[in-house]
């Protein structure tokens, strides 16, 4: 899978290190360790932190865990943490207790956060009490983050980007029924965006009903350049250079 991505054109990746729970969350930096450095392979990343429906499991030993692996390296992110009323699961204020305790962690390792943010029936309940909870306890840190498989309005992607974040859309973006999604897109300055696989869900286009994987992220990146009229690879160095400001990185730029 990785050797499809870089055959893609795809040169780095954020491996989200969220696992089925927080006893798994060191699973993405795992893949770091596996395969950094190894012929054919795209650099890796990796996250840590504990998915909003998990965040009953958020107790001192789990937030140790997630400090321990913030202060590796490779582990550049903390996410995805966030506020999920869609999906039943942990109840409201566990969740904002759960997120809130991983901002400090995160706050105190200097990482950029990966928002994961979905209202009851797509409503702005959820943004709302997010946006609440980053204004008290993220803005002053100046660290900023990503929204990740960003879903919102306009208005969620404006104050997503007064608080220093970029967007990040995954293969939804390309779906027939998403030209609201496409119509915030193509508002957004091509400085805040990303693109993402959400994988395995949201296959893109051509792609969609099969395991998403990081080489389809072409198919998003491809829509999203089209939405600002320029070309793919223009859009490619465009997200490369958004990653790299974000999280203070050197990489090489796809040609
Ligand atoms: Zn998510």
């Amino acid at each position: 899978m990785l050797r499809r991505c870089t055959a893609a054109g795809v040169g780095a990746v954020l491996a989200i290190g969220i696992g089925e729970g927080p006893a798994e969350m060191h699973q993405a930096r795992d893949l770091c360790r596996d395969y950094n450095g190894q012929p054919g392979m795209p650099r890796l990343f990796a996250s840590a932190g504990i998915y909003p429906h998990n965040t009953p499991d958020a107790d001192d030993e789990a937030i140790a865990r997630l400090d321990r692996l913030l202060s590796e390296p490779d582990v550049i992110a903390c996410g995805e943490i966030g506020l999920d009323y869609y999906h039943q699961g942990a109840p409201h204020d566990v969740q904002r207790s759960g997120l809130i305790r991983q901002l400090e962690v995160a706050a105190a390792r200097k990482r950029p956060i990966l928002i994961h943010c979905r209202g009851t029936n797509e409503s702005a309940d959820a943004w709302n009490d997010l946006f609440e909870v980053l204004e008290e306890h993220w803005r002053q840190t100046g660290l900023g983050g990503i929204m990740h498989c960003f879903g919102g309005a306009w208005e969620q992607a404006a104050r997503s980007l007064d608080l220093g974040f970029l967007i990040s859309f995954a293969g939804n973006l390309t779906y027939p029924r998403a030209q609201p999604l496409r119509d915030v897109a193509a508002r957004l300055p091509l400085s805040s965006v990303l693109v993402e696989t959400d994988a395995p869900w949201l296959a893109p286009g051509p792609m969609r009903g099969k395991r998403n994987e990081p080489a389809m992220v072409v198919h998003t990146a491809e829509t999203l350049a089209a939405l600002h009229g320029i070309a793919p690879a223009e859009l490619a160095s465009v997200t490369t250079a958004n990653f790299a400001h974000l999280f203070h990185l050197n990489l090489p730029q796809i040609a």
